[in-house]
């Protein structure tokens, strides 16, 4: 059930973050808000890539 998201942030750094995050998610190297909470999965913010679910 628990899927996950392939995303990479402006700064470059690929990571992984739950789709169904309650929390917003930053970026472990330059600390930018990579995803925040909505209804039913996260949203990424601009500038950052989802590249695949996983
Ligand atoms: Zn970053």
């Amino acid at each position: 059930m628990s899927k996950f998201l392939r995303v990479k942030c402006a700064c470059g750094n690929e990571q992984n973050i739950f789709a169904n995050a309650s929390s917003k998610v930053s970026c472990l190297v330059c600390g930018a808000l990579l995803a925040k909470p909505s209804a039913s999965r996260v949203k990424v913010t601009e500038g950052t890539k989802v590249l695949k679910v996983l």
